[in-house]
């Protein structure tokens, strides 16, 4: 059931039994009838004669009578014949052991009595049988994503086994003549691999199935045989890294001409100007650009849609907040541009705090992580947000406020 957690439901839970599935007290106390306390005051206790008690678990039979009470306890199933329940704090706290639950040897001629000082209403303290749910009722149902919510209810009704979508498989490749594996020291003029671990990632993280293709030499031949090992793998998207820029080496976009096709190549922004999309062998392929801040980026906001839509999920759109700049945010770029931000929370003076001490207002303030070249890759650790600056919009003064489109909602404050 665990295994669930995040995945998406293909199917329809409905309630196997009603829930509450018994007439049960909310409180620990005295089960009763209404009408014998109706006159019940503080001044003029009503005396009921207590004929047992009834711990959680257990199940009484014998019907309550006029003029008596049973000791109960919270989850405890409700005798027959009592209405009602009044809680140990309205009573004298006698009766079967009262509050402690024990019953000493002075008390021994009280235990069978208890006094209720104020009347109650038919119900009172009750949770009737069905009333948080009816049998048969759907309790969480197909495309709801499976949360720890979710998965408290689905075993309050039984369902241990679930029918969920399956993990997208997303294989990634990564290109570059200069490239070793992360695990390897680079030579001369190479460099490690960091975007395979850092996509591979992603993709973990968004609920898919990396399947790691290593890296390919810029050539032709290379790239084919690393993406029909993951068309073999019986992926669902190809991912590659580098190689779709205008070089003379950037092979990926000759592959997909050759052995599927280009349906886009170049998107107006920034960074990731090169992504590409098209196919391989049927299979759908997304060519993001080599530097390591674009491949990262271009992944959130093309590939992970993709992804949780092939999960299964219908609403994938990150958490966009309005924040205030701190310091002066330019593009330059002529392009739609998200860079690399930190978002924090700022009390604003004038919300100030509740009676409760919780907070009234709340302000989101941004700043940059410094330089926003894409080679950078120090500044994706660094950021919770992308700063989503428009394309015709040149300057974000400090005070201004602008969008931010969160990568991480856990707090940084
Ligand atoms: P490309 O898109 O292939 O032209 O690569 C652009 C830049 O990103 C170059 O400086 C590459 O060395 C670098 N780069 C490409 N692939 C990777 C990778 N997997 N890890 C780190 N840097 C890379
Ligand atoms: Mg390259």
């Amino acid at each position: 059931m665990l295994d669930a957690l995040g995945r998406v439901l293909v199917e329809d839970v409905p309630a196997d039994l009603d829930l509450p599935p018994f007439d049960t007290t909310a409180m620990d106390g005295y089960a009763l009838r209404a009408v014998d306390v109706a006159a019940a005051t503080p001044a003029r206790p009503a005396p009921l004669h207590v004929v047992g008690q009834i711990a959680a678990g257990a199940v009484v039979t014998a019907p309550l009578q006029e003029g008596e009470a049973y000791r109960i306890l919270t989850g405890a199933p409700m005798p027959p014949g009592a209405d009602s329940v009044v809680p140990y704090e309205d009573t004298d706290g006698r009766g079967f052991g009262g509050w402690s639950g024990q019953t000493g040897a002075a008390e021994a001629a009280a235990e069978r009595e208890v006094h209720v000082l104020t009347a109650v209403e038919c119900g009172d303290n009750v949770r009737y049988r069905g009333e948080v749910q009816r049998q048969g009722g759907i309790v969480v149902r197909a495309g709801s994503v499976v949360r720890p919510g979710e998965v408290a209810v689905l075993a309050t009704f039984g369902k241990t086994v679930v029918w969920v979508h399956r993990r997208p498989r997303v294989a990634i490749l990564s290109t570059g003549d200069e490239l070793v594996a992360a695990g390897d020291a680079p030579g001369t003029g190479q460099i490690r691999d960091g975007n395979a671990p850092g996509l591979a990632a992603l993709v973990r993280q968004y609920g898919g199935e990396p399947l790691p293709l290593g890296i390919a030499r810029d050539e032709p031949d290379a790239v084919r045989r690393g993406l029909a090992k993951g068309v073999e793998q019986g992926a669902d998207v190809l991912v590659t890294s580098g190689g779709v820029s205008m070089g003379d080496h950037d092979v990926v976009k000759h592959v997909l001409q050759g052995d599927g096709r280009v349906d886009f190549w170049s998107i107006d922004l920034r960074p990731g100007k090169p992504l590409a999309f098209g196919r391989f062998l049927g299979v759908p392929v997304i060519g993001l650009p080599g530097n390591p801040v674009s491949s990262l980026v271009t992944f959130e906001l093309f590939v992970r849609p993709a992804l949780l839509r092939l999960a299964g999920h219908t609403r994938v759109q990150k958490v966009e907040l309005l924040a205030t700049a701190l310091e002066p945010i330019k593009n330059g770029s002529g392009r739609e541009n998200f860079m690399r931000g930190i978002v924090e929370r700022r009390l604003s003076d004038a919300g100030g705090t509740d009676s409760n001490g919780g907070i009234q207002e709340t302000e989101w303030t941004v700043r940059l992580t410094g330089q926003q070249a894409s080679n950078f890759v120090t500044s994706m650790a660094q950021a919770n947000a992308l700063v989503r600056v428009g394309k015709t919009q040149t300057l974000v003064s400090p005070g201004e406020k602008v969008r931010v489109v969160m990568l991480d909602l856990s707090p940084l404050w």
